[in-house]
């Protein structure tokens, strides 16, 4: 029988990307599964990333995810995207299809799944998501066309805010308003889920929390937060002290690994191997 020492190829485009743990989970999941597949966590600097792209295409990689400065300036150098990621604007993965470049943005529907795991559906749910960034813009948009009912986006600028809110509204069935965050926001009474989808809490900053009237969250609510390292934030420990129900943003990381995983091998993820693999290496 003749032998195959070529790997498939996928992996990961970003600068800063050292610290970025996503190569660790998809090499156990492909480990778990038996699959030649290797995943290459590469810096990739601005001005470079269509001879990067070309790269994807020139060595024949399966595909690659994006992220920081990139998930918006490779729209340029792809052939097709998903109906979300075409809404949201930006692509965290692309899939290699034969030479074509698809895009799609798998971090709303990763935090979807991470509450579906929960018992936490957003049909005719009113959300409200602290941010407006690359992660709120995600979130906002999946949860709309998921249903929700109502999307409060709650920011500090004001124009980023105001063009989220103005895109729910645009492009899904969802109602969307925009909150100016001045001072501590009081969580409406009606709230059913409420979202961290800033950077507050993430490491090194691991003592501060998003300026809420924290005593406003109620046992009915459920609360989340993307900031995985560390995922026991003030936010969900605060959240956790008055009853709600806390979703930590690692589920959001592991589902949208598991979601590439499955685009790019056809496979079935073995999520749970993905979450063991990160919990080990974040000393959790
Ligand atoms: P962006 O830089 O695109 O957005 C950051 C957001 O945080 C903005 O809305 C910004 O407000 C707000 N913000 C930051 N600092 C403050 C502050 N001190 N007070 C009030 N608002 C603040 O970042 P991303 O959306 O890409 O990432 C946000 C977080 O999501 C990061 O912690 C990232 O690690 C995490 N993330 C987690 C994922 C997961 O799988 N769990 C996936 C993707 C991201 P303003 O507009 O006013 O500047």
């Amino acid at each position: 029988m003749s032998k195959n020492y070529r790997a498939e190829l996928v992996g990961a485009f970003g600068n800063p990307i050292d610290e970025n743990p996503t190569g660790v989970m998809e090499e156990a999941a492909f480990a778990a599964k038996g699959l030649n597949f290797r995943y290459l966590t590469v810096k990739v600097n601005r001005e470079d990333l269509e001879a990067a792209m070309n790269g994807v295409r020139a060595f024949q990689m399966k595909g690659i995810n994006l992220t920081i400065p990139h998930k918006v300036r490779v729209l340029p150098y792809l052939d097709e995207l998903s109906p979300a990621a075409e809404i949201i604007g930006a692509v965290n993965m692309v899939v290699n299809r034969g030479g074509k470049l698809w895009g799609d943005n798998t971090d709303g529907k990763g935090f979807l799944i991470s509450l579906e795991n929960e018992g936490v559906t957003v049909r005719d749910k009113k959300v409200v998501i602290l941010g407006a960034g690359g992660a709120a813009k995600a979130i906002g948009v999946e949860c709309a066309l998921a249903g929700a009912k109502k999307i409060t986006v709650v920011n500090r600028s004001r124009e980023r805010g105001e063009d989220l809110a103005e895109l729910i509204r645009d492009r899904t069935e969802a109602e969307s308003e925009y909150v100016e965050w001045d001072s501590a926001y009081s969580v409406p009474r009606d709230t059913d889920i409420l979202v961290n989808a800033t950077s507050i809490g993430l490491y090194p900053d691991v003592n501060s929390k998003p300026d809420v009237v924290y005593d406003t969250i109620t046992d009915g609510m459920t609360v989340s937060d993307v900031v995985f390292n560390d995922p026991n934030t003030l936010f969900l420990q605060e959240a956790a002290r008055r009853g709600a129900h806390t979703v930590n943003g690692l589920g959001m990381l592991v589902n949208q690994g598991a979601l590439n995983f499955t685009l790019w091998t056809g496979e079935e993820a073995p999520a749970e191997v993905m979450m063991d693999t990160l919990k080990k290496e974040f000393g959790l």
